[in-house]
């Protein structure tokens, strides 16, 4: 945990979206997360998209037909709403609400080429 404890302090100061429709978060250290609403459902950390302790978690090449069709409803985010003050739920448009998104997860998860480019790092540095 110790390591941890840093990054668990950031807290997001202002959310918003882009003209496309992607949500945005301004973290207090001055870093500004931009989500694809696809992205956020891929990451989804509820126990029905990620599966089980154990088993792989789902992703959207493991999709069934039927989940297929109904993709493009699935990416639509229909409600966001807070959850205390650690985190944010979507409702998306298949009805899909049980992810909860915590803060550090939402930084841990961050798309841009500098988090990307750090995480690899970390990982390589593991290896
Ligand atoms: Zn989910
Ligand atoms: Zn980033």
């Amino acid at each position: 945990m110790r390591s941890e404890n840093t990054r668990e302090n950031i807290e997001p100061r202002d959310l918003g979206w882009t003209p496309e429709g992607h949500a945005t978060i301004a973290w207090s250290d001055g870093h500004v997360s931009t989500y694809e609403p696809a992205y956020l459902r891929k990451i989804c950390p509820c126990a029905e998209c990620k599966g089980t302790h154990g088993t792989p978690p789902k992703a959207f090449t493991i999709l069934s037909p039927k989940q297929i069709r109904s993709a493009p409803r699935q990416v639509v985010i229909e409600q966001v709403e807070p959850v205390g003050n650690y985190a944010i739920a979507f409702t998306w448009g298949d009805g899909h609400r049980e992810g909860i998104y915590t803060w550090p997860m939402l930084r841990a998860e961050c798309p841009c080429e500098a988090c990307v480019l750090r995480r690899r790092i970390d990982a390589e540095g593991q290896s």
